[in-house]
């Protein structure tokens, strides 16, 4: 089937300012990331933060162009479209949802109003349109009426997720859509997104550092590390054998995860470089384990290793 995301080189730099008498500097938010998405995939983009991962959100989301590389919508490169009409295809949800919806608008406003500006449907056809899907999402008629304060975090995160889904975008990123939840209401609404892809047939982007997740939603997965993919493959060979020294050093930090692995515990000391000023070499060397002299001078690519694509000079 047509892919729905090809993502090719993605690179975004940002010029910043250090000073009044000091050149511009650059930040190398995202250095040349590749990937696809298909209809009813999901692919989880993993990382600490500051890896990445909410340029690639707004790069997806059209809000600001690729410093470098393409990125192609249903196959319609997005340099040079029209951004507004594509950007209806690609909607997110975020980690807060109180934040995400009017506080003065009914549900039933802020499901309808992006019916009413971009569809002909009328309003008897609007109404029957989020009735239809505020029951997919759990809620009840009467709650159409109410405004985002008066429900809890769980279901203000389904509203966000119906209010996402109305055009029936093909894709939906969504960044910590569940970071912010109690841990009980965590899985009905992991199960909401994976219900709705099944009958939608949405795709997913699914940014999130908590590994648990990512295991109970991802067909794939991509591990980002300042700005970059290290380690690309299918979830179950990912989580079955991680071979990058980073992604085994997340994985061992998740209790549930260690003993998959039948590894021990890999503690990675230091912090996150700033990309401002990346290391040289391999980004991971100062903190690797298994680093090797040559990691701090050549920069690993992405190869494939054992059914998955991964960058390191050591596996
Ligand atoms: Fe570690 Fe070297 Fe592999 Fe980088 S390339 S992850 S520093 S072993
Ligand atoms: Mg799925």
């Amino acid at each position: 089937s047509e892919l729905l995301l090809q993502a090719q080189d993605l690179t975004r730099h940002y010029s910043v300012s250090r000073g009044l008498f000091k050149p511009k500097a650059t930040v190398k938010a995202l250095n040349g990331v590749s990937f696809t998405l298909a209809p009813r995939k999901t692919l989880a983009v993993v990382g600490e933060s500051g890896c990445g991962k909410s340029t690639l959100a707004r790069q997806l989301t059209l809000i600001e162009p690729p410093t470098r590389g393409t990125l192609k919508i249903r196959g319609v490169d997005t340099a040079g479209a029209d951004v507004k009409a594509l950007r209806r295809d690609v909607q997110m949800v975020f980690q807060n949802p109180f934040a995400s919806l009017n506080p003065r608008k009914t549900i039933a406003t802020t499901l309808a109003e992006p019916l009413l500006i971009n569809t002909p449907l009328s309003a008897a056809e609007r109404q029957e349109r989020v009735e239809a899907l505020a029951t997919k999402v759990g809620l009840r008629p009467e709650h159409l009426r109410r405004y985002p304060h008066m429900f809890s975090g769980g279901q203000r995160q389904r509203i966000a997720i119906a209010r996402a889904m109305i055009l029936n975008p093909g894709i939906v990123v969504a960044d910590e859509p569940v970071s912010a939840l109690d841990v009980s209401i965590q899985a009905q609404i992991l199960n909401l997104f994976m219900d709705l892809q099944d009958e939608f047939g949405t795709g997913y982007v699914f940014i999130s550092h908590n590994l648990s997740v990512v295991e109970h939603v991802a067909d794939e997965v991509m591990v980002m590390y300042l700005g970059a993919a290290v380690e690309v493959g299918d979830k179950r060979t990912l989580f079955a054998s991680p071979l990058h020294p980073y992604t085994r050093a997340l994985m061992s930090a998740t209790p549930a995860l260690r003993k998959a692995d039948r590894r021990e515990r890999i503690v990675i000391h230091g912090e996150l470089p700033s990309p401002l000023n990346p290391p040289t070499g391999c980004a991971f060397h100062k903190r690797c384990p298994l680093a090797l002299p040559r990691c701090a001078q050549d920069t690993p690519q992405l190869r494939d290793v054992d059914g998955r694509r991964v960058a390191c000079h050591v596996v």
